[in-house]
């Protein structure tokens, strides 16, 4: 991919809510229940370990870093009834407070001061997942939420050597019940991909009881009920095939996580390759661009 390419891909957004912006970030710590005021960027410094793991290469950290700035301004409103802009947990992103931040994640946060992903003139809530498994999502394909940016499914081979690139999973019969139960059903007799999306990714399946009964349910659903039953190492992605014998349903599938937006398996390998943070933004936001706010306070 040509440099300038990407430079006109990159070409800067005009500034968005930056006023905004520069507010601290209030943060409901859900174990003691208390709201803590952060400055942004120390906020930033502080969930990069645990979004994509402090030993990455600069490159991915700082890309990571305008992810989880962008996304953290963009969801800002979703803890107001608590009188909170985010969680401290997996519902926003998981911030175990100031002291989780090292001087490799305070440097990506420095480098990339203000530096946040834009669409149509607004922050968006830039997502970001584990493997992409050779091909990213569309998120409009895995939230039913119009909030979410329109961002183009791209071909990533970077993250092929990931653990998790392929995997696969065995869902007995006989516990087919307990996973209807999860999605609404009171019971199923079988389990069939009833839809998939452009991408491949397995987007609607139907579970059918005895007697007929039927519900079809959305495989981000479908995955998070799997999850929550086998552990997040079951149905890792919706990128799969789905095979039956008399006893089981066998899944073979591709990636781990919803798939949208920044791979961070992919940007840790293409850091490794000498890939720049913008390079890597490029390609996995490819729809949006990148814009500065004042996110100093
Ligand atoms: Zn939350
Ligand atoms: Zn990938």
């Amino acid at each position: 991919m040509g440099a300038a390419f990407l430079a006109s891909r990159l070409a800067a957004a005009r500034p968005a809510a930056s006023s905004l912006a520069a507010r601290p970030l209030r943060v409901l710590r859900t174990v003691s229940g208390r709201v803590e005021e952060i400055s942004v960027e120390a906020y930033v410094a502080a969930v990069l370990p645990g979004e994509i793991g402090r030993r990455a290469p600069a490159a991915a950290l700082e890309a990571q870093a305008v992810a989880a700035r962008s996304y953290a301004l963009a969801r800002r409103t979703r803890h107001a009834d608590e009188g909170a802009d985010l969680c401290d947990a997996v519902h926003c992103q998981v911030f175990l407070g100031l002291s989780s931040a090292t001087a490799e994640t305070r440097a990506a946060a420095a480098a990339t001061v203000g530096v946040v992903l834009v669409q149509k003139g607004r922050i968006i809530p830039a997502p970001f997942h584990a493997v992409c498994g050779g091909r990213t999502a569309r998120p409009r394909d895995v939230w039913d939420d119009e909030e979410n940016p329109d961002l183009f499914p791209v071909e990533d081979d970077a993250c092929s050597g990931a653990p998790g690139f392929a995997w696969s999973f065995s869902l007995p019969r006989k516990e087919l019940p307990r996973l209807a139960q999860a999605l609404g059903l009171p019971e199923a007799r079988f389990v069939e991909v009833y839809g998939r999306d452009d991408t491949g990714r397995v987007s609607m399946l139907r579970l059918v009881a005895h007697g007929g009964a039927s519900r079809v349910v959305r495989g981000f659903d479908f995955r998070k009920a799997a999850s929550e039953i086998w552990g997040w190492a079951s149905v890792r992605s919706t990128a799969f095939e789905m095979s039956e014998s008399r006893t089981e349903y066998f899944l073979a599938g591709r990636g781990t996580g919803h798939g949208a937006g920044l791979c961070q398996a992919g940007a840790i390998e293409r850091a490794r390759r000498g890939e720049t943070r913008d390079a890597i933004l490029g390609l996995y936001y490819r729809g949006a661009l990148v814009s500065t706010v004042d996110s100093a306070s």
